[in-house]
């Protein structure tokens, strides 16, 4: 079915975020016509989650809330993680797009989790997985005499389940993989996406302690221990490990790192067990079985103009950071959950993420470096206020609610009753910055032009849309410097450009890597959970100075980190576009 021109509406967002939207978010009849406008899909988001209310309050004026949610969606001021988009209000109404499962060391266990990964997948979740529990590669296997396979070989049933399930769901399936440093199989782990392709739908993180730093630190050794007898089975050189650790991140962009003892730290509920992993893309915590729903404030959207600069409009901020976690604790109460212990745990934690995109851009418009002080505190300054205004709406809806069942077990359980065991989380917002057409969660601009192949092969430059009102006002504007800015991939060395404007418009690969970890750890000291960002290195990076970022993320508090030199994977995603 086409759908009549009258439906065919005008909200303001780029024709490549409607494309983004109509090809993968629409509900859509047999033949694979969409049957409802982008318009038509954030009523039924708006409606879906704004009816939460009257479970809390007959009286509540439900249509009022969902006008609110609408105008905040469409006016690109914030935006729920795409699960919530793509289900809410159909039948199958799954909102979250994280998950973590456990895995138990028995083969009933471990396709169980294979089993409901699936479920979550197909949904359009992504799953996390410790398998620090498996009993090591070539231990016996009491029920049969046989030998135990490890937990690598496992990850590869678990990988090629989710390939098999990423043909019929819409979006694909992610996984992320974790084992302890001090697990048995570690040096297989390290580089077991170096040598096959048989776990390409993973990302890979070791789940390292303060002990083992410590060792690393000290040059000492640690202790490997068998999960399934306790038994020490051997010691290996701290230093050793973390140097293996580093060369296969500086060759493939992985393992990353997770600092296990700090998501233990900040673990809210310690009596419901340890947090083993985190989602797909590194930014939450979760207990086994536990689901979290993310959402972004779109910063670009709270500016406003001050005797002629742009400033952060706080007002509407906090307006729009109140609305947002209303209609993410709503979203829990909606959600349809895969499973009755997935439903159990997560409505009795009731964790939220609420986290910021755009905020490079944001800076842009401001004329603040992203590789500054100034950049650095900027991020504090919004990030302290989304915390602050988040734990505050938490605990006004708490009060009319009711704190969140394990409240009174809970680390938080001497201060005011709070509605979320956690309020805040920085997500990669893939899709999402491209819906609102803003840059990524806080990651730098990745590139300030490139080239965009359209159809019968012609090229067209795409130029960030901030330089070039800049250029333009500054009468510098011309294809020919556009084009110099994408043979370069940066500015930083393009002649014609004034050194102010250079100052500013940094890309990722102009930041040095100890800047990007400074910034993790500045929306780190502000967030509950942690923080999605990638460290970008040029490809003439050395292991050394891979080693120091992963050391400094450890020294500034960061929650775990992700490099990435350029041109170190065959399919990288994202390419410094070369003029033909
Ligand atoms: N995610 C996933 N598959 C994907 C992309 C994302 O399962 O293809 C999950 C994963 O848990 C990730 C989270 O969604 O950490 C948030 O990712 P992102 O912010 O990029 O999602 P968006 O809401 O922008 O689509």
């Amino acid at each position: 079915m086409n759908l009549p021109e009258e439906r065919k509406n005008d909200m303001a967002i780029s024709e490549n975020a409607r494309a983004v939207l109509e090809k993968r978010y629409l509900i859509r009849d047999e033949k694979g016509e969409p049957t409802e406008t982008v318009e038509e899909l954030f009523h039924r988001v708006a409606n879906a989650i704004a009816a939460a209310d009257a479970s809390f309050d007959p009286k509540a004026d439900v249509a009022a809330t969902a006008r609110c949610f609408y105008d905040m969606m469409t006016g690109l001021d914030f935006l729920p993680n795409s699960p919530t988009l793509m289900n809410a209000g159909r039948p199958l109404g799954q909102l979250s797009a994280c998950f973590v499962l456990p895995v138990g060391d028995s083969m009933e266990e471990i396709f169980d989790a294979i089993k409901n990964a699936a479920l979550i997948h197909k949904s359009g979740g992504g799953t996390g997985f410790s398998f620090s529990r498996l009993r090591p590669r070539g231990s016996t296997v009491n029920s049969t005499g046989g030998v135990a396979s490890g937990p690598i070989s496992f990850m590869k049933v678990f990988n090629a389940a989710t390939e098999a399930v990423k043909q019929g769901g819409t979006r694909r399936g992610a996984n992320m993989g974790i084992l302890r440093v001090d697990h048995p199989d570690i040096l297989d782990f390290i580089t077991c996406k170096n040598d096959t392709k048989e776990i390409t739908n993973f990302n890979i993180s070791v789940g390292i302690t303060e002990k083992f730093m410590q060792a690393v630190e000290n040059g000492g050794s640690y202790e490997l221990v068998d999960p399934a007898s306790h038994k020490v089975t051997g010691t290996l050189s701290a230093r050793e490990v973390f140097d293996k650790i580093v060369s296969s991140a500086w060759q493939t962009g992985e393992p990353g790192i997770i600092f296990l003892d700090r998501l233990n730290r900040d673990n809210p509920c310690p009596q419901q067990g340890e947090i083993e992993s985190t989602n797909p893309c590194g930014e939450q915590p979760l207990l086994p079985y536990e689901a979290c729903n993310l959402g972004s404030i779109n910063l670009v959207t709270h500016l406003k103009e001050e005797d002629g600069r742009w400033v952060l409009d706080k007002d509407k901020l906090t307006t729009t950071i109140r609305n947002a976690v209303h209609f993410l604790d709503n979203v829990i109460e909606v959600n349809k959950y895969p499973l009755p212990e997935i439903d159990a745990m997560t409505r009795s934690t009731r964790k939220i993420g609420l986290g910021v995109m755009g905020f490079a851009d944001m800076l842009l418009y401001m004329g603040i470096p992203y590789n500054s002080d100034q950049g650095v505190a900027m991020a504090r300054e919004v990030m302290e206020l989304v915390n602050t205004i988040g734990h505050e709406e938490s605990q006004a809806l708490a009060q009319v609610r009711g704190a969140f069942p394990l409240f009174s077990e809970s680390t938080y359980r001497n201060g005011k009753p709070l509605r979320n065991a956690t309020v805040t989380t920085i997500a990669p917002t893939g899709t999402l910055s491209i819906i609102a057409g803003v840059s990524s969660g806080v990651e730098p601009v990745f590139a300030y032009a490139y080239i965009r192949n359209v159809m019968d092969n012609t090229h067209l430059i795409e130029t960030n849309q901030i330089l070039k009102n800049v250029l333009v006002s500054r009468g510098l504007y011309s294809d020919a410097l556009m084009r110099q800015i994408v043979e370069q991939g940066s500015l930083a060395h393009v002649d014609g450009i004034p050194e102010d404007i250079k100052r500013v418009f940094v890309c990722a690969h102009d930041v040095s890597p100890i800047w990007h970890v400074k910034m993790q750890a500045a929306f780190q000291a502000y967030t509950d959970n942690a923080v999605s960002k990638t460290v970008n290195f040029p490809n003439s990076a050395t292991k050394e100075e891979v080693a120091e970022v992963y050391t400094l993320a450890y020294k500034l508090g960061c929650k775990g980190t992700t490099i990435y030199r350029d041109g170190s994977r065959d399919e990288q995603v994202l390419n410094i576009g070369k003029v033909n």
